[in-house]
């Protein structure tokens, strides 16, 4: 069929995985188009405008950085299956990172982009469990890239089985679920594996610009393979008839057709717009009147089964405070660490709060700390991200909300010093030139994500199948996490679901 408005492929988001999606089949001749709620690309990693400086949203580090040369990574996976030379990323290594645990950091791990140095650290404060940690290390190089198709085992339990020191466990936790994980207090193994090889056997960097220039290069490949980008363009509705998603109703009441439609908006988002009396109960839960998810997940447990129950759940959200500052972080006298991952008692619970904010863990990102190689940040960066409830944030007055933004900004800076050098509240206050903060709402109004959800459901579709035969999805509810993972999650499904004949037969 060849209309103005029908397409080979649909991709509703242009997130980091619904662009990846769109540059593979692009590359493959395939007539894309990406359609887009928002007025900006880049879904939870993005950023804005706010007093004419532009902020980052969901970028501390892009994970599974290895050095050129380094072959079978996820990371050389990536570049090649979207065509993207290593250095259009201009990607400048971490300095140094820290996992600090105890009241005042009493015990600390030190890593690098270099493994050995956190070897060196846990044989130096854990000598006991040294041993176990490498054989730990081994498994996970080991584990191969079988972590789909496999069952769901409990990265605790395996954990145990290499070192028995609850602090140790917990300080290995602590950055892997903070960076990928979107279950309460476990992991599932193979989630734990590739959130290890990407922090601690690959490591952190990010380009000087920031997520813009990742975001540039995406839809620069995108545009030069053919694809077409529709912005402001939400999906309101998808038309099933037949086992098939048959249309796409746009916002403003517009169809189109495609063959294949690929989501990347979450699994129970995708399933909502299948449903109007679904997609009703879930315009309920976003908008903030705190009339919580009761409706959609009756309504989509009705319909479409014990898959779709599986995605729904209790989903983890933060809030993250940014701090510009107008000096760099080191010439305040807070070293040369990129990203600290703390946590104020020897036991780790990652989970959701029971009150609107969790200060007692977090994670310290300063962007002025990456080797940018004689460069640097024009201003100084202090960004904490703590766990935060959706439930305590959707519902506020505007009033109440605007002043709950403000008394978080602050508790959560003063709750991440503990974890670094100390500076006086005077000095930060003479120091500090703008200030923002971003909660559990601004996720959903922006990305659409359920509960301000930052890594989806607890229950992945690793396959990426719906109920019907030609939509799939891709993104954090497909099963990878992360900047990278989304972008690997878009290609694969791209792979899988519609280039497999092809790229098999070439
Ligand atoms: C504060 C924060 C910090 C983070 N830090 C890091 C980090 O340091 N390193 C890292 O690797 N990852 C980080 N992440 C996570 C990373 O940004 C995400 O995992 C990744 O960007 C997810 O991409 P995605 O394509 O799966 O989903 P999304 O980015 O959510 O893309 C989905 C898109 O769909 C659009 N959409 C929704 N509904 C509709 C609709 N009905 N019609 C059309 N469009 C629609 C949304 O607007 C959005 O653009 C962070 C995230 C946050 C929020």
């Amino acid at each position: 069929m060849s209309s103005p408005s029908h397409y080979d492929v649909a991709i509703i988001g242009a997130g980091m995985s619904g662009l990846a999606a769109g540059i593979r089949l692009a590359h493959f001749g395939r007539r894309v188009c990406i359609l887009e709620r928002h007025s900006k690309l880049g879904g939870l990693n993005s950023f804005y405008r706010l007093d004419g400086r532009k902020f980052d949203v969901g970028l501390h580090a892009m994970t599974n950085f290895v050095p050129e040369g380094v072959r079978g990574t996820p990371l050389g996976k990536l570049l090649r299956q979207l065509r993207i030379e290593r250095g259009e990323f201009a990607l400048c290594p971490q300095k140094q990172s820290r996992v600090v645990f105890g009241s005042t950091g009493k015990t600390e791990l030190r890593f690098t982009n270099d493994f050995s140095v956190l070897e060196a650290e846990i044989a130096a404060k854990f000598p006991a469990q040294i041993d176990g940690f490498r054989r730990l290390a081994d498994l996970v190089r080991s584990y191969g890239d079988r972590v789909f198709d496999v069952p769901q085992v409990s990265a605790r339990q395996v954990v145990r089985e290499y070192f028995s020191d609850p602090l140790l466990e917990d300080m290995m936790f602590c950055p892997l679920m903070y960076y990928g994980s979107a279950r309460e207090r476990d992991m599932d193994l193979s989630q734990f594996v590739i959130m290890f090889r990407a922090l601690f056997l690959e490591g952190f960097a990010r380009p000087l610009e920031g997520v813009r220039l990742v975001i540039r290069v995406l839809l620069e490949k995108y545009q030069a393979a053919g694809g077409e980008c529709r912005m402001r363009c939400g999906v309101a509705r998808i038309v099933e008839r037949e086992g098939r998603a048959a249309a796409l109703v746009l916002d403003g009441g517009a169809e189109i057709t495609a063959d294949h439609v690929i989501s990347s908006i979450g699994a129970a988002e995708t399933l909502a717009l299948c449903d109007p009396m679904v997609g009703g109960g879930l315009a309920v839960a976003s908008a903030p009147s705190g009339m919580g998810i009761l409706p959609m997940s009756a309504a989509l447990g009705q319909r479409h089964g014990q898959d779709a129950r599986a995605t729904i759940g209790r989903r983890l959200s933060f809030v993250e405070s940014i701090r510009v500052l107008k000096h760099q972080p080191g010439e305040l006298g807070w070293g040369s660490d990129t990203i600290v991952f703390f946590n104020d008692s020897d036991r780790f619970d990652y989970a959701r709060p029971a009150q609107q904010v969790d200060l007692r863990s977090g994670v310290i990102c300063l962007p002025n700390n990456f080797d940018f190689g004689g460069a640097e940040l024009p201003e100084g960066w202090l960004r904490v991200t703590c766990l935060a409830d959706y439930d305590q944030w959707i519902g506020l007055p505007e009033e109440r909300y605007r002043a709950d933004k403000l008394r978080w900004l602050d508790e959560s800076t003063r709750s991440a010093r503990r974890f670094l050098p100390e500076i006086s509240d005077a000095t930060l206050a003479a120091e500090t030139i703008a200030t923002d903060l971003f909660t559990p709402r601004t996720i959903t109004r922006f990305t659409g994500h359920l509960e301000g959800a930052v890594y989806g459901a607890p229950g992945k579709t690793p396959d990426g199948r719906t109920h019907l035969k030609n939509l799939y999805l891709c993104g954090t509810d497909q099963g990878l996490l992360g900047i990278v993972g989304a972008m690997l999650s878009g290609i694969s499904m791209a792979n899988q679901h519609i280039l497999q004949p092809e790229i098999r037969g070439a």
